[in-house]
């Protein structure tokens, strides 16, 4: 198959970047949206529905990124459409309590065994940044243990990345982030026991948490042994250290109670964002009763927000979990999932190409690469995203929207249908068949 002849037309939307770019550092608002990782410049969406998007070109697409995760129930969905069309006559914002965050709330904790209280902030950012003074707060420890490879949102505390040596103090990924915060974070490789121990060891009686993704998601699919999960929570209690689980990916996407119930371990705290907010700006943090109690007004570490618990975006996560909460969600959603990428796997095999396709829950990750296992975020080979590009470019070409980089994974929702999902099978294959061809 060879490459579709012409590049599909980009006209409007690059008229709009153009104009974009006087305005925002970068034409976006949001770095990775601005197609520096693949060929051509940002599709401009004018519009979604169900699983489909439009461009300012006119042109129309299956949609694999899904907002980058919120949207597991696809675009435009009824319920939440209505939920949130309904509240609009009522009023935006109150800056005071309304029963809709008692609703949502209930909906979360009465389904979810590993909390018993939450706070609602607006995204999965100032979740974590909570979630990592809640635990400093609690344990009057400084220091916190983050793993290369996963993101959790763009905190100074959270914007450092590995030194060099096993264990070794964070550099900044970032600038502007002061070289003495980065101290305070230790970074380390994941699936690794020994570095762990070295680090309680090492920094004893001085950890205040550990952070993980639920399954790290955001650098590409870095599946986690369950094993490996539970050594978290041992020495995060034996070392007197909470465990945070960062699910602003995997909560609500892996099931109902996210990574926790996956792999049947508690954390000490959760932190969600993305799915929760039905794809309005929502992001929470939940823990034990006893110890949300040291949260303000109860307690003394501080955290607040003008627009926090807002009633638009209440009413989104309340239509949205709702649907989620239903029997047989997840476990359709996931047979789905499954069966398209086992379709694409046999291809895959037939053709003997050099690419794999990890999956979990509805989430997949395709890597140009033969290992069987891709756990640690240095096993991830570099240059293989320039295979990522030639796949990326063609799938748009035929129609298939995927995250503009090869680290990003896609998502399926509830919205995608078998027609849908057999028409990305083909466009795939026909993408994978120009990407080897040469
Ligand atoms: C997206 C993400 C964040 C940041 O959430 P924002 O809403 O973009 O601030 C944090 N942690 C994880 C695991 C994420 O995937």
């Amino acid at each position: 198959m060879a490459k579709v002849e012409k590049d599909i037309s980009r006209e409007k939307s690059g008229q709009l970047f153009e104009e974009a770019k006087g305005y925002f550092p970068g034409g976006v608002n949001s770095p990775v949206r601005a197609f520096k990782s693949v060929y051509g410049t940002p599709l401009f969406i004018e519009r979604g529905d169900k699983a489909h998007l439009w461009d300012a070109d006119g042109n129309e697409f299956i949609d694999y990124c899904c907002s980058w995760g919120p949207l597991i129930l696809g675009h435009n969905n009824d319920a939440v459409r209505e939920a949130v069309a309904e509240q609009l006559h009522k009023g935006l914002s109150f800056g005071a309590p309304t029963a809709l965050e008692n609703k949502l709330a209930s909906l979360i904790i009465n389904n979810n065994q590993y909390l018993e209280k939450i706070r609602f902030v607006s995204s999965g950012t100032e979740a974590v940044m909570s979630a990592i003074r809640l635990a400093r707060g609690y344990t009057k420890r400084d220091k916190i243990v983050k793993f290369e490879g996963c993101y959790h949102g763009h905190s100074d505390a959270l914007l450092v990345k590995a030194g060099s040596g096993l264990v070794t103090f964070g550099e900044t990924s970032s600038a502007g982030v002061p070289k003495a915060f980065a101290e305070e974070t230790i970074v380390i490789a994941l699936n690794d026991y020994e570095a762990l121990k070295q680090v309680f060891a090492d920094f004893k009686d001085q950890i205040a948490t550990v952070i993980i993704e639920g399954v790290p998601a955001n650098n590409g699919l870095l599946m986690q042994d369950r094993e490996y999960v539970q050594f978290l929570r041992e020495i995060t209690q034996e070392n007197g250290a909470l465990l945070i689980f960062d699910e602003v990916i995997t909560g609500f996407r892996l099931g109902f109670e996210g990574a926790a119930r996956y792999y049947d371990v508690k954390p000490d705290i959760i932190t969600y964002g993305k799915i929760i907010g039905g794809g309005m700006p929502v992001g929470a943090y939940g823990a034990s009763n006893e110890l949300m109690s040291h949260i303000s007004p109860d307690g003394g570490v501080y955290q607040a927000g003008t627009l926090s618990g807002n009633p638009v975006a209440m009413s989104a996560g309340i239509a949205a979990l709702s649907i989620l909460a239903q029997d047989g969600f997840y476990e359709n959603l996931e047979a789905v999932t499954q069966k398209f990428v086992q379709e694409i796997q046999a291809y895959i095999a037939q053709k003997e190409y050099r690419v794999k396709v990890f999956t979990i829950g509805s989430i997949f990750w395709f890597a140009f690469t033969d290992q069987d296992k891709i756990q640690r975020a240095d096993e991830i080979v570099h240059e293989s995203m320039e295979q990522y590009k030639v796949m990326h470019r063609e799938l748009l070409n035929r129609g298939i929207y995927f995250g503009p980089s090869g680290y990003e994974v896609g998502f399926i929702s509830a919205a995608h249908t078998e027609e849908d999902l057999s028409k990305t099978i083909i466009a795939l294959q026909e993408s994978l068949d120009v990407v080897f061809a040469s």
